[in-house]
Formats: structure tokens, sequence, C-alpha cells
């Protein structure tokens, strides 16, 4: 893994670059950004440069050493990843464990294999009870010879301040709708109407991009369109099979997806709304219907329906509530069947 492969991050990466050409390294960094925008492959990258025992004149990693070699292929000894688990049934841990920092800690009490360096990539630190959180700030306040921390994570709100301070921040900021079509096109996407609206809709996250392919977003989109976002004198039916269907466990993704299209789509009939321009929309290939809907709607209602979104969201998978309960009051709601008065 090289910088090289790294798209529309230019000021983070050149942070990173120019730190290893000076040999200034910190002993903790903060990969702070959205998610999807490339922040674990330039952690990688910098390990790649760290752990390198050939690097090159500008101390970039040279790729083919034994070193690089073996952390590209997850085998470097010098290298603790710490993420979340996969859970028995395919989903994953809410919460990076205590043990798991324990652990490391244990690894990190011994010397380095290798070479000199060690470094502990952890994915998504904001996933931590405040316990654990104390017991990797212990770690960072000592570290030992040599050990660089990359902490990346897209929630940044939710660190221990303190965890925050003892880290130099590198800012991730979401990518242009070309590079995410650049990406696309590398992992073999070829439809380029496709891409454009995926890219747009993916709010500069080229993960995010990739999961509505794989979620079919477009088609789901019509059908979310289809049961919410008709006239009133259509059956509630549809709305509450959407919520059923949506509410099963095996349709995580998907129900993010969901959410993802119902908050898209009430920012773009606020946009119109306020009579912002057709480049502003995320759903620039609907305009018509848009615009359509948004005359009929007032923008108290389309804030309300947006508010009512983002509460079930966090309901859902914050609070752990019954999923298909939040998504048929919801999808009442948002069906424009509850008179505003009447539903609060
Ligand atoms: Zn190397």
């Amino acid at each position: 893994m090289s910088f090289e492969s790294i798209r529309g991050q230019d000021h983070g990466v050149e942070v990173l670059k120019r730190a290893l050409g000076r040999n200034r390294l910190h002993h903790a960094y903060l990969f702070a950004g959205p998610l999807g925008v490339g922040k674990e492959r330039t952690a990688r990258a910098f390990a790649s440069a760290l752990l390198c025992v050939q690097p090159t004149a500008d101390k970039l990693a040279c790729n083919v050493c034994h070193a690089c070699r073996r952390l590209a292929e997850g085998q470097h000894p010098d290298f603790h990843l710490v993420e979340r688990l996969e859970k028995n049934d395919g989903g994953t841990e809410r919460f990076i464990k205590i043990a798991q920092i324990r652990a490391l800690q244990r690894s990190l009490s011994f010397k380095a294999y290798e070479g000199e360096r060690r470094v502990v990539l952890i994915l998504e630190p904001e996933h931590m009870t405040e316990s654990t959180s104390n017991a990797l700030l212990k770690t960072l306040e000592e570290p030992g010879q040599q050990t660089h921390f990359i902490l990346v994570s897209a929630g940044v709100h939710r660190l221990l301040p303190t965890i925050i301070s003892r880290c130099q921040r590198v800012r991730f900021g979401p990518l242009k709708s070309e590079h995410i079509i650049h990406l696309l096109q590398q992992s073999g996407v070829h439809d380029l109407d496709l891409m454009e609206t995926v890219a747009r809709l993916s709010e500069g996250s080229v993960g995010r991009a990739l999961m509505m392919l794989e979620e079919d977003i477009v088609p789901l989109r019509g059908q979310i369109l289809a049961a919410l976002d008709a006239d009133k004198n259509q059956p509630l039916s549809e709305a509450l099979d959407l919520a059923e269907d949506l509410a099963k466990p095996a349709q995580r993704k998907r129900l993010k997806q969901a959410f993802h299209i119902l908050r898209t789509w009430y920012r773009d009939l606020l946009v119109v709304k306020m009579g912002g321009e057709r480049r502003q929309l995320l759903n620039i290939d609907e305009h018509a219907r848009l615009t359509n809907r948004a005359d009929g709607l007032s923008a108290k209602v389309i804030q309300e329906r947006l508010k009512r979104t983002g509460e079930a969201e966090v309901a859902i998978w914050e609070r752990m509530a019954n999923t298909r309960l939040v998504l048929e009051s919801l999808f009442v709601f948002l069906a424009g069947r509850v008179p505003m008065e009447l539903s609060q």
C-alpha cells in the first residue's frame, strides 16, 4: 500500500510525507473524517512507510522489502490492528473489548521483532466503553520506544477528550465526485450514469458509493419513494410491507442505505423548497420529481420528516429500539397519514 493509491486527500498525505521525510513523527495520530474517504488506506500506507526496512530517499515505503510484503499480507509482527470483532452471526460487535486493549498492552511490553518501530492501527476507536478508552489512554500515555499509534475515526466527537488531546489530528474531507468515479472505475464499475448518480448520493464517500452499488440503491430508492412519497389516497400497505422487509436482521446494510436515501431525499426537497439550484441536489437525476413534490409540501412538513428520520435512526442504531415498530411508525408518518399536530 502506498500513498500513490490515495485519491483526493492531498493535504493529509502531504502532512504525513513531510513528517516522514524530516523524521519528525508524533507517537499518536488521529485520522479524522467521514466514513469511506480513504483514512484507513492512508493509515496503511503510512504504516508501510514507518515499517519499511529499505525506504526511499524521501523515507517512503519501497513496497518490495520483506517488511513491506509482510505488512501487505497482514503478517507483520510489529503491526497491531485493533478493531471491533466479528460476531458468530456475521455481524460486528458493538464495542472494541477491553480484553483486546489488554492483549495489545501485553504485545507492546515485548521488544519489536523486525526493526525498531511498531505501529498500532485502531479502527473506529469511538466504539469503546469508557473503561476501555481509559485503558487505551494509559497505553497512549506510556507508549514505549518507537511505537506509533494511528487512530482512524469517523466519530471523533464520541472520543474522550483526553484521547484526542494525546493525538496529532490529520483531517480527511469528503471526496470530489471525480475521485469517487475514478475509484469506482478502478474497482470494475463501468456504467457512467450509475457512477455519477451514486457519486453524488454518497456525499463524498467512496465507501458509501460502493455499498450503494452493492445494495442496488437506485431501485431501492424507487421502491422507497413509491411507498412513502406517493399521494395520500394510496393504501398504507406498501409502506408497512416495506417496514417489515427492511426490519429483517439480514437487511441491516440495506436499512442503512434506506435511511441515507430518506435523508438525502428530504434534504433535497428542502433545497428545492428554498429555491436552491439544480446543481446543489444530491438526487440530481430526480430533479423533476423533487420539484413536483416540493410544490405540495410546506418547508415545515419537510423539516419535520427529516427530523423524524434522524430520530428513528438514532432509536434503531444507538438505542437498540425494536426496528420494526420504529420503522412502521416512521413510515406511516412519512407517508403523510398522520397529521402533524396529532403525531406530536
Ligand atoms: Zn519496504
